[in-house]
């Protein structure tokens, strides 16, 4: 379609600039005069599909210049811009011959609407302007659009197809070459849609520009028919879906990763929930255990006190009672210190405090405490002295404890003139405790449960000399806490050995939770 030519009589030079820039920015051709003279002068002789006439011009007047080519017979349509709006300027533009008028200032798109409805029908034919306006449509709507004919070439592209593929030049390209679409599975489905007609529907294909950046498009290619019904070409229209694949992927990845994080706490959670679980049903166990300790104690006690309140026993009995009170009272309070012991060493877990000890002279000082006791039993304690000095990191509140418990016992279930040995020993990164004595030894059958709470080899015996019954559990829970372990040997009748292995130094604070 040849360019509408336009001539624009205007003695006001920057109005007539703005004029031509506008309205060549519309397609349009544009010549500017400035003075009625000149502009007379060039409609006559250069043929114009349009003039603009302002009605205040030097020279000649622009009434007079549109007299005068409608006498010549001038038939060019006229646009009259006046800056003086009144019914007269009117009637005498239109007398003039003027085809329409328009006042001053006015806005560009009035005039450009005005000089529409002047061609709209009498320059473009009717198939022209629909030309126009569906090129328009095309390249205004927010989707690549290409025709392509029989045999696959691009006949016409919008601007978006240019937008998205950054290419200029869609000439020489066909969608059946092979390099117009990086899926080779979509020429088929191209050719088919040539052959039979078949749509090309893909939701999410992958592509790259001319500038190799990845694309994700959404394709929809119908076929066009001739007058005849024969298959014609096709158009295909891409949507450009980079933006919301790329962020449905990174969501699916959040999700992923999210599920995994939730699959690994529900372990966790888990496990810390078997862990309590263990540790409430170890409690209600333990309290049943105590409470059958201190129970068979009361019972004792209450029944002895009422032998002797009643008056049922005398003399060597009498004694006898009060001696079995004072013991039941005895027991009671070793016991008592003894949870007492445990419960804060429960509460404290997860801090021991760890220190240096040099073995040797901790072993002394415990033997030296332990003297007087030894002495009214009549045992001797031997401490034979590790060769080297020997040094391990502990806690030595619990390790005191868990080598007193072994000692009282090695002298408590000793003979009498019996023996007690103490030592220690370096083996590879442990330092090893041991504790022998000559004493009654334990029968093979009661050792694997020696280290249980409130288990007794001779429940009377231990009774009368108010051991709580949880010594062992302890000297195990401390080996434990230490990350080390606790064993023994024994003979009936010959003796026992307790051997206790540590770590020499502790590789991390914190502690596991173990039972007594
Ligand atoms: P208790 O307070 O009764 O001594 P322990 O837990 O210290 O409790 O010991 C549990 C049982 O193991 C004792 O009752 C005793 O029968 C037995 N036992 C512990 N140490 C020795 C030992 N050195 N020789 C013989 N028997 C022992």
């Amino acid at each position: 379609m040849n360019k509408l030519k336009i001539l624009a009589i205007e003695d006001e030079v920057k109005i007539a600039n703005l004029t031509k820039k506008v309205l060549e920015k519309e397609n349009y051709h544009v010549d500017l005069a400035h003075n009625g003279k000149d502009g007379l002068k060039m409609a006559l002789e250069n043929g114009y599909d349009l003039i603009l006439l302002d009605v205040m011009i030097p020279e000649i007047n622009g009434i007079d210049v549109c007299k005068i080519l409608r006498n010549k017979q001038n038939q060019t349509p006229i646009i009259m811009l006046t800056a003086r709006d009144t019914i007269e300027d009117r009637l005498s533009a239109m007398d003039a011959g003027a085809n329409d008028y328009i006042s001053k200032p006015f806005a560009f798109d009035d005039l450009i609407m005005r000089i529409k409805a002047l061609f709209g029908s009498s320059i473009n034919s009717e198939e022209e302007h629909l030309a126009e306006i569906n090129k328009r449509v095309m390249d205004n709507v927010p989707v690549s659009i290409i025709t392509i004919d029989k045999e696959g070439n691009v006949t016409s592209a919008n601007k978006y197809y240019k937008n998205l593929t950054k290419k200029e030049d869609f000439t020489k390209t066909n969608v059946l070459s092979g390099e117009f679409f990086i899926r080779e599975k979509l020429v088929a489905d191209y050719r088919k849609l040539l052959t039979d007609g078949t749509p090309v529907k893909k939701d999410r294909c992958y592509e790259k520009n001319t500038e190799g950046k990845r694309k994700y498009l959404k394709i929809l290619a119908v076929p066009l028919f001739d007058k005849n019904g024969l298959i014609d070409g096709a158009v295909s229209m891409a949507q450009d879906n980079t933006e919301s694949v790329l962020f449905k992927r990174k969501l699916q990845k959040l999700n992923e990763s999210l599920e995994k994080k939730i699959a690994g706490r529900t372990v966790q959670l888990d496990n810390a929930n078997k862990e309590l679980a263990k540790m409430l049903k170890w409690k209600s166990m333990f309290m049943a255990d105590i409470s059958h300790e201190m129970r068979t104690s009361l019972a004792i006690i209450q029944g002895n006190a009422e032998l002797v309140s009643r008056g049922l026993v005398e003399g060597n009995e009498k004694d006898e009672a009060h001696e079995q009170v004072f013991g039941e009272i005895k027991r009671m309070s070793t016991m008592l210190s003894d949870l007492t012991l445990i419960s804060s060493e429960e509460a404290s877990m997860h801090k021991l405090n760890y220190e240096k000890i040099d073995v040797n002279q901790f072993i002394a000082t415990l033997c030296k405490s332990l003297s007087v006791m030894a002495h009214e039993k009549k045992v001797e304690m031997i401490h034979e002295n590790s060769d080297s000095d020997l040094e391990i990191v502990a806690d030595p509140k619990q390790l005191e404890k868990m080598l007193m418990n072994l000692l009282k016992n090695a002298i408590k279930y000793n003979k009498k003139n019996g023996k007690v040995w103490v030592w220690s020993q370096e083996k590879e990164n442990e330092i090893v405790f041991n504790v022998k004595d000559s004493g009654i030894g334990i029968a093979l059958e009661n050792i694997p449960h020696i280290f249980e709470r409130f288990y007794r080899v001779d429940k009377a015996r231990t009774r009368d000399d108010g051991s709580s019954g949880l010594g062992l559990a302890i000297c195990k829970w401390v080996a434990r806490t230490h990350g080390g372990k606790i064993d023994v040997s024994s003979q009936l009748g010959e003796g026992s050995l307790f051997t206790v292995s540590l770590p020499k130094k502790q590789k991390t604070k914190k502690q596991k939770m173990l039972d007594i």
